[in-house]
């Protein structure tokens, strides 16, 4: 390790070398002016001293513990694409996920309850589409900087009666930036005043242009009202999905993300999740963030109790000690100790990070240049 004389030392800070010897010596360190010290003990000795060294640019602990091996190719098999509904409000997200969810989650069994778990599962012709139904910037976001996606495609809806409007645009922005497909829902087609054309010819600026008119973009008329061209746009969905491609490996430890969290008076901390790789289980240690447990049960989106969940399935699981954030990434290691572990260290960084971030800037560098 890097090392400097308490002499060098006392003259950084611009203080007597006594004063260093005489602290060392309180805390039991016989020392000289000729002693040296390493680089982090001085450091925390330079702290301590009320002078305010920021130590050399700090390693990222805790995306190294989300650093995540990539999967050989043969270990792959298709899995569900997940969607996200996004645009200008009003213009009809919440009734388009209504709407295909009443026409399309045949998986209910008779007595069972559907709940809201932030996301829901539809079949359609025998394949899935996972639907993220949580109104979830900040999510988006808390995964965006944690390097994560949720969702493989977007769909845009634009109300055909109102047109492109600032979080139309504000939605094609994120999704440009996070990378993800984005299929164009033209709704409310029912209404007299709807103007389909307008809408694509608006969306052109956004390079968000029709396959018949030369560009590669779904666009996809729709009525969450009357159920027009709903099937037809969830035939898309599937398309879209085979082009691209998705796959995961569901033969290894699971990870994934919070979807949303709260706290529930009689079963504790609630979170559904999302797994993105491989296989959660009831009885799998788990950590997120600062929380961490052991699954203790699984629920699927009709409330139905399910052992296992697969690539692309959210669930809601108990069993974490506390409620994590929405965004964060979940990981499932071998065993509790690593979980527990795993939230130990998340805390003791996010802490450490947060006194850096407010602390004087004085880099040690500066401490130490000669
Ligand atoms: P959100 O803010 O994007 O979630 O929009 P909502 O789903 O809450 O819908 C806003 C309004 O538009 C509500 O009054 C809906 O009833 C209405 N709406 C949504 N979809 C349609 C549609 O396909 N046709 C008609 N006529 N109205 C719709
Ligand atoms: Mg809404």
């Amino acid at each position: 390790p890097e090392m400097i004389s308490i002499h060098d030392l006392a003259e950084k800070m611009k203080i007597q070398p006594s004063v260093i010897i005489k602290k060392l010596f309180l805390a039991g360190k016989m020392v000289t002016v000729n002693s040296e010290l390493d680089f982090e003990a001085a450091g925390e000795l330079a702290m301590e001293m009320n002078f305010d060294p920021v130590p050399e640019e700090k390693e990222d602990v805790i995306a190294k513990m989300l650093e995540d091996s990539e999967d050989g190719a043969e270990t792959l098999v298709p899995r569900p694409p997940v969607v996200c509904v996004m645009g200008h409000v009003d213009h009809g997200k919440t009734s388009l996920l209504d709407a295909i969810r009443d026409t399309h989650v045949i998986d209910r069994e008779a007595g069972g309850i559907t709940q809201h778990i932030g996301a829901y599962v539809v079949t359609i012709n025998g394949q899935k589409i996972t639907f993220l139904d949580t109104p979830g910037h900040e999510a988006f976001t808390a995964m965006r900087m944690r390097g994560a996606n949720s969702t493989d495609i977007a769909i845009l809806v634009v109300a055909a009666d109102d047109g492109v409007m600032p979080q139309t645009v504000e939605a094609i922005n994120h999704a440009k930036a996070a990378g993800i497909e984005i299929i164009v829902a033209i709704n409310k087609i029912d209404k007299p005043s709807a103007n389909i054309e307008r809408v694509k010819q608006e969306l052109t600026e956004y390079e968000l242009i029709p396959e018949d008119w030369g560009g590669s973009t779904i666009f996809c008329p729709v009525s969450a009202h009357t159920h027009e061209g709903i099937d037809n746009l969830l035939e898309m969905i599937l398309l879209t999905s085979e082009v691209l491609e998705l796959k995961a490996n569901p033969n290894r430890r699971a990870r994934g993300l919070v979807i949303e969290a709260e706290l529930d008076k009689g079963k504790g901390p609630v979170a559904t999740v999302l797994v993105q790789k491989g296989t959660l289980h009831v009885g799998d240690p788990i950590a997120v963030g600062s929380c961490h447990g052991k699954v203790r049960a699984m629920m699927d989106d009709n409330g139905r109790r399910v052992k296992e969940a697969g690539p692309s399935k959210p669930v809601e699981i108990l069993g974490l000690n506390d409620v994590p954030n929405a965004g964060e990434i979940f990981v499932s290691p071998e065993t509790d100790k690593e979980a527990r572990a795993f939230a130990e260290t998340y805390v003791k960084e996010s802490r450490e990070k947060l006194i850096e971030d407010t602390k004087l800037k004085m880099s040690l560098d500066d401490l130490y240049s000669q």
